[in-house]
């Protein structure tokens, strides 16, 4: 057909597909590709070669955001807001948005410092021995200092003064839990707190 007979949306379309410029046009279904460029079409979804996905709880603070953290051959590629999470419903702040960073980065710090009593000079340590010592420490402290009854006939206390925990903004109602029953019931300390107040 002659393109002179063609009415003017129609010589439109002959012209785009002529050209091969991607384009909706007015009546198309609205599900319609055509204003798909090439490049469009080989975009593929940035997580398609993840081959796990885990969720967790943002580690910065008391709102306890979920996410969902894709993995390919054992290493994240991405974290995102978990849509099934009533909390969150799939969003995280600035800073829960960044927790891919910060895990990944070349800058992150895996080992501890420490410094030895009356030595004056730091050692680097790995993050293990760190949590070696400190439960060697705790366990320690509370056996010296741990009171079954108060001095005279006083009464059964089961505690310890010499223990002290103070919980910080970033743990959530389940982590504070677990605290108190390791510090109250297991350990007998009696002061026990949290800097936040959801
Ligand atoms: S820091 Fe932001 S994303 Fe993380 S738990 Fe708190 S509000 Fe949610």
């Amino acid at each position: 057909m002659s393109k002179l007979r063609l009415n003017p949306a129609e010589r439109a379309r002959e012209f785009l597909k002529e050209w091969s410029i991607p384009r909706q046009l007015r009546g198309e279904d609205p599900k319609s590709s055509a204003a798909q460029s090439h490049g469009s079409r080989q975009l593929r979804p940035r997580l398609e070669d993840a081959d796990k996905v885990g969720t967790s709880i943002c580690p910065y603070c008391a709102v306890g955001c979920s996410q969902l953290v894709y993995v390919r051959s054992g290493k994240v590629i991405h974290i995102e807001g978990d849509p099934r999470s009533p909390i969150n419903q799939g969003t995280l702040c600035p800073k829960g948005a960044a927790t891919f960073g910060w895990l990944t980065s070349e800058t992150r710090l895996t080992k501890v410092r420490y410094r030895a009593p009356h030595s004056d000079h730091w050692e680097e340590k790995p993050l293990e021995w760190a949590m070696d010592r400190i439960a060697q420490l705790v366990k320690r402290t509370r056996d010296e200092s741990f009171v079954h009854a108060l001095p005279g006939d006083g009464p059964v206390v089961n505690h310890t003064l010499a223990l002290a925990e103070l919980g910080g903004a970033t743990l959530d109602n389940e982590e504070n839990y677990l605290i108190k029953k390791l510090f109250g019931g297991g350990l007998g300390a009696v002061w026990i707190e949290n800097q936040a107040r959801v």
